[in-house]
C-alpha cells in the first residue's frame, strides 16, 4: 500500500484488517508482524503492513520482489501529490501493476473525477476513460467500498494469473526480523511457493536453523504456512535481514553448510571489494551484456519547468542501440528514496542544480549508486551521451603496421609451415598478431609462433629484409599470400 503522506494508507490497512480478519477468529489480539492475511470472499490476500514505497523499494534493492499488486492510495480532496508520483514511479520501475484506491470520498470537498483525470498525466488510464487502471472510490474511515476494493484485487489477481505451488519445500522472503528476548531470533516471512512446516531445516542469508514454531499474526501456533501466508518463524540461529530469501533444505547440516559458505563468500567479497573507483561507464556496461542496452536515470531538478525540459531532452537521446529511460523525476534535493530506487533498478541519479541530502549521499556510497550533479544543460546531455556509449561494447579496430609477401615455404618438424617472406613495408614484430590475406581476402588471423632471420629468433624485422614467419595453429599458408602484422585497438563505440 503506497501513496502520499496523510492520504490514508494506515487507515485503509487498519480498516481492511479489522473488517476482514481471516475466518471468524475475531477478538484475537493482532500483533504487528509486518504482514497479515485477510479473507475476501473465497480469496485470501496478504497485505504488507509497512506502507510506503520506500520500504517497497528497499526490499526490491535487496533482490526481493514480494509484491504482486500495489495499492495506490490517493486522497480525493488532495489529489496527486509528490509522493503519489514517486509511488507510481517505484511501482512501475518494479513492473508491479497498480490499483488506485481513491480515498476520503466521504469528504464534502472530495473530487474523485479530478484524481482520475490527473492519473492520465502519469500514464495510468482509468477504466472510465477506456484504460486498464482499476480505480475504486473508498472511504477508509467510513468503511465504504472496502469490499469492492478487495474484489478488484481478486479480479486483478485472476487476470494476472497469480498462482503458486502449494506442495513441496517452501520458498519465502523475510519481511521483518528481530531478536526476541524469550524466543531468540524471530523472522516474519511471506511464503511465496510451497508450504513451510515446523521441523523444516531452513536457511536465510547467513542465518540457518530448524523451524521450532510457526506463529500467525495472533501469536497462535500453526501447523503449516502455504503460499502468500505471512508467518513468524522461530528457530533461526541469528536474525536475518529483511528482503532475504528463506529456503527449506534437506537437513540442518546442509543448512549450516550453506550458511557457512555464505559467510566465507562475504569475507572474500569484503577483501576484494572496493570496485568503487571503477569507471561508472564500465560498471554499467558490465550489466546484462546481451539484453537491450538501457541507461536508467532518476532525475532531480530545482524547478518543475527545468525538470520537464531535461527529462524530455535526455529521453530524446535514445537510439536504436541504447535507450535512455527516466524511471522517476522530481523537484528538490536528491533523497534516500531516490537512491534506493536507483539501487533497485540499477539506475544512476542526476541532480540538476540540486544536491543530494547528506543521508542520500551516504546511502549512495553504501549502495554504490552513482549520483551526478550538474548546473548546465548541455553538460547533462554530453555526459548522458558518454554514459550511454559506455554501455556499448568497445569497437575493435585493427591497424596494420607492416606487411610481408610470402615467397617460399618450408616445413619444419615440430614447428609447422614457415613462410619465407619479404617484409615490403613497416616493421614486422614478433609480438603482434598477423592476418593472412589471399586474393584480397583475410583467410586467417592469429598470433605468431615464430619469427626468424636466418637461424635466429628475432623480435622484429625491418622493411626490405627477408625472414621466416610461422603463425600459430595455421599451416595452410601459400606462396603469394600477404601477411599483415597488426595491432587491435579498442575505441569507444558511438551511439
Ligand atoms: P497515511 O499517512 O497515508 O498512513 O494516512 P493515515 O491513515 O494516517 O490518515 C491520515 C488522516 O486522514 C487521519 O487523520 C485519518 O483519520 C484521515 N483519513 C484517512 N482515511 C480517511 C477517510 O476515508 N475519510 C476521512 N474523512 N478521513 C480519512
Amino acid at each position: 500500500v503506497m501513496g502520499h503522506v496523510d492520504h490514508g494508507k494506515t487507515s485503509l490497512l487498519d480498516t481492511i484488517r479489522k473488517t476482514n480478519v481471516v475466518a471468524g477468529e475475531v477478538g484475537g489480539i493482532t500483533q504487528h508482524i509486518g504482514a497479515y492475511k485477510v479473507s475476501a470472499g473465497d480469496l485470501e490476500v496478504a497485505f504488507i503492513d509497512t506502507p510506503g514505497h520506500a520500504a517497497f523499494t528497499q526490499m526490491r534493492a535487496r533482490g526481493a520482489q514480494i509484491t504482486d499488486i500495489a495499492i495506490l492510495v490517493v486522497a480525493a480532496d488532495d489529489g496527486i501529490m509528490p509522493q503519489t508520483v514517486e509511488a507510481i514511479s517505484h511501482a512501475k520501475a518494479a513492473g508491479v501493476p497498480i490499483i488506485v484506491a481513491i480515498n476520503k470520498t466521504d469528504l464534502p470537498d472530495s473530487r474523485p473525477e479530478r484524481v482520475k483525470q490527473a492519473l492520465l498525466e502519469h500514464e495510468l488510464v482509468p477504466e472510465d476513460f477506456g484504460g486498464d487502471t482499476i480505480c475504486v472510490e473508498v472511504s477508509a474511515t467510513k468503511k465504504t467500498n472496502i469490499d469492492k476494493l478487495l474484489e478488484m484485487i481478486g479480479l486483478q489477481a485472476e487476470i494476472l494469473e497469480l498462482r503458486s505451488r502449494y506442495k513441496g519445500p517452501a520458498e519465502a522472503t523475510v519481511v521483518e526480523a528481530q531478536l526476541d528476548r524469550g524466543r531468540g531470533p524471530v523472522a516474519t516471512v511471506l511464503v511465496r511457493e510451497g508450504t513451510l512446516k515446523p521441523g523444516d531445516a531452513i536457511v536465510a542469508g547467513t542465518a540457518y536453523g530448524r523451524v521450532r514454531s510457526l506463529l500467525n499474526e495472533r501469536g497462535e501456533n500453526i501447523k503449516e504456512a502455504g503460499p502468500s501466508t505471512p508467518v513468524q518463524v522461530v528457530g533461526l540461529c541469528e536474525v536475518p535481514n529483511a528482503g532475504e530469501e528463506l529456503v527449506v533444505v534437506k537437513n540442518e547440516r546442509m543448512a549450516s553448510e550453506i550458511a557457512a559458505e555464505r559467510v566465507e563468500g562475504q569475507k572474500r567479497a569484503a577483501i576484494q571489494a572496493p570496485a568503487m573507483n571503477m569507471d561508472p561507464e564500465e560498471a554499467f556496461g558490465a550489466l546484462g551484456e546481451s539484453e537491450e542496452k538501457e541507461l536508467r536515470v532518476v532525475l532531480r531538478a530545482d524547478v518543475h519547468g527545468t525538470m520537464e525540459a531535461i527529462h524530455d531532452s535526455i529521453e530524446k537521446l535514445s537510439t536504436d542501440k541504447v535507450k535512455l529511460k527516466t524511471i522517476h523525476s522530481g523537484v528538490g534535493a536528491v533523497t534516500e528514496r531516490d537512491v534506493m530506487l536507483a539501487s533497485a533498478s540499477e539506475a544512476m541519479v542526476i541532480g540538476f542544480r540540486v544536491r543530494p541530502e547528506p543521508a542520500a549521499r551516504k546511502l549512495a556510497e553504501q549502495e554504490e549508486v552513482e549520483i551526478r550533479v550538474y548546473g548546465i544543460v548541455y553538460e547533462v546531455l554530453d555526459d548522458m551521451v558518454r554514459a550511454m556509449e559506455g554501455l556499448l561494447p568497445p569497437q575493435i579496430t585493427e591497424r596494420v603496421l607492416a606487411h610481408a609477401e610470402v615467397r617460399q615455404l618450408f616445413s619444419i618438424q615440430g614447428v609447422g609451415t614457415i613462410a619465407g617472406s619479404y617484409v615490403a613495408e613497416g616493421t614486422f614484430a614478433r609480438a603482434n598478431p598477423a592476418r593472412v590475406v589471399r586474393d584480397g581476402v583475410v583467410v586467417y588471423k592469429g598470433p605468431l609462433s615464430s619469427l626468424r632471420r636466418f637461424k635466429d629468433d628475432v623480435r622484429e624485422v625491418a622493411p626490405g629484409l627477408e625472414c621466416g614467419i610461422a603463425i600459430q595453429n595455421f599451416n595452410d599458408v601459400k606462396v603469394g599470400d600477404i601477411l599483415e602484422s597488426y595491432v587491435a585497438e579498442e575505441s569507444r563505440a558511438t551511439l
